[in-house]
C-alpha cells in the first residue's frame, strides 16, 4: 500500500495551472503565492460529504470536478478570478484508481480556470473533500449579496432546475432517455461555474450570488443581505429543453425553483443596463426573471410561494 507521502506525490503535485504568482506550493509547510499589486483576496471553502453532496458511489472524477466546481462558483459570484485552491482530502482508503480519478477530474477543471493546487492535506476517514480556493479582484469591485436595490431587474444565468433534474435521474426517481438524459445528468454531474460571467459583471450587478441550494432560498438570502423583496415572474424561468422533456409544465418551475446545485448566477442590476447584459457574452445566455422590490420577502406571481415550493437546502434544518 503506497505511502501518504507518495500518494501525495503522485496524485496531487503539479496540479491544475502552472502560475508564475506561485512561488512555493506543494512540498513546503505552506505555500506562498503573490497576489497582483492593489487586488483584493476572495476567499471560499466548500466540503463536500459522501452521500450528502453526492450520492455514495459517486464516480471519482466527478467527485474532483464537483469539489472545485463548487468553489469556482463562489468566487464567480463575487466576481472574482479564481487563482490558488487547496485541497483536504479526508478517504477511507489509498484506493489509487479513486485517487487517479478524482485528481483527473480536478485537474482538468483546474487548468481549464487558470487554478494551481498549491496544498492541501490527507487523511483517512469517512470520504470527505474540502477546497479552499482564493481569487483576486481590482479593490473594491467584488460583487456582494447585499447591494440589490428596490426597482432593480432580476436576473438568472443558464437554465435552473436541471441539476435537480439530473439528481433524480441518476437516484432513479425520474424517467428520461436518450438526449435529455445525457444533458440533464451531465448538468448535476459536472456543473460549470459561471467565472467569465462574474468577471464581466463587475460594475454591472448590484448583487449576486449563486445558485447551490436552490433559486427560491437563495434569492430570499440576497434579498435578506439587501434589506429588499422580491417579484419572480415563473412565466419568465429559462427551462432546458431536457427538463421540459421530462417534467409537467409544473413539475418544471418546481425544478426551477426548489431545486439545488445549479451554480448558476442570481443577480440584480438597474434597468439602465438591460441592452448592456443582454449583449454579454459569458458563455452562458442571460434572462431577467423579475425585480426587486421595496420590501414584502420573496414574491413568485405577485404572492408568496407555497410552503412546499422551495426554501433553500438547510443541513441542519
Ligand atoms: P504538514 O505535515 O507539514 O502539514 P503534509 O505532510 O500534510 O504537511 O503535506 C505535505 C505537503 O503536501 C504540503 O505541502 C501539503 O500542502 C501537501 N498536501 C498534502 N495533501 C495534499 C492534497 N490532498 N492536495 C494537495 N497538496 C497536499
Ligand atoms: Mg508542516
Amino acid at each position: 500500500m503506497p505511502g501518504e507521502f507518495e500518494l501525495i506525490g503522485r496524485h496531487f503535485t503539479g496540479r491544475g495551472a502552472r502560475r508564475e504568482d506561485v512561488h512555493t506550493g506543494v512540498g513546503d509547510d505552506g505555500a506562498i503565492v503573490a497576489p497582483p499589486p492593489g487586488a483584493e483576496l476572495v476567499l471560499a471553502l466548500d466540503t463536500l460529504v459522501d452521500g450528502v453532496h453526492f450520492p455514495a458511489g459517486f464516480d471519482a472524477r466527478f467527485v474532483g470536478h464537483r469539489a472545485l466546481a463548487v468553489n469556482l462558483s463562489d468566487l464567480a459570484a463575487m466576481g472574482a478570478e479564481p487563482a490558488w485552491a487547496l485541497l483536504g482530502l479526508t478517504i477511507p482508503s489509498p484506493d489509487e484508481h479513486w485517487l487517479a480519478g478524482f485528481s483527473a477530474g480536478f485537474d482538468a477543471l483546474a487548468r481549464r480556470h487558470g487554478v494551481a493546487l498549491v496544498g492541501g492535506d490527507t487523511t483517512r476517514g469517512p470520504l470527505t473533500v474540502t477546497v479552499t480556493l482564493a481569487g483576486t479582484v481590482p479593490e473594491g469591485a467584488a460583487l456582494r449579496r447585499d447591494g440589490a436595490r428596490a426597482g432593480d431587474d432580476l436576473w438568472v444565468s443558464g437554465t435552473p432546475g436541471d441539476a435537480a433534474a439530473g439528481l433524480r435521474i441518476l437516484q432513479g426517481r425520474l424517467n428520461a432517455q436518450g438526449r435529455a438524459r445525457e444533458a440533464l445528468l451531465a448538468r448535476f454531474q459536472s456543473p460549470q461555474a459561471r467565472v467569465a460571467l462574474g468577471v464581466a459583471l463587475r460594475g454591472i450587478a448590484t448583487a449576486c450570488i449563486d445558485l447551490s441550494d436552490g433559486l427560491l432560498g437563495d434569492l430570499g438570502k440576497l434579498c435578506a443581505a439587501s434589506g429588499v423583496g422580491a417579484d419572480l415572474a415563473s412565466r419568465e424561468l429559462p427551462l432546458s429543453a431536457g427538463l421540459c422533456s421530462v417534467a409537467l409544465p409544473a413539475e418544471r418551475v418546481q425544478f426551477a425553483l426548489a431545486g439545488g446545485d445549479d451554480y448558476e448566477l442570481l443577480f440584480t442590476a438597474d434597468p439602465a443596463d438591460r441592452a448592456r447584459l443582454t449583449a454579454l457574452d459569458a458563455g452562458v445566455v442571460l434572462r431577467r426573471i423579475g425585480a426587486v422590490t421595496g420590501g414584502g420577502g420573496v414574491l413568485v406571481d405577485g404572492a408568496p410561494p407555497a410552503r412546499d415550493a422551495g426554501h433553500g437546502f438547510d443541513h441542519f434544518g
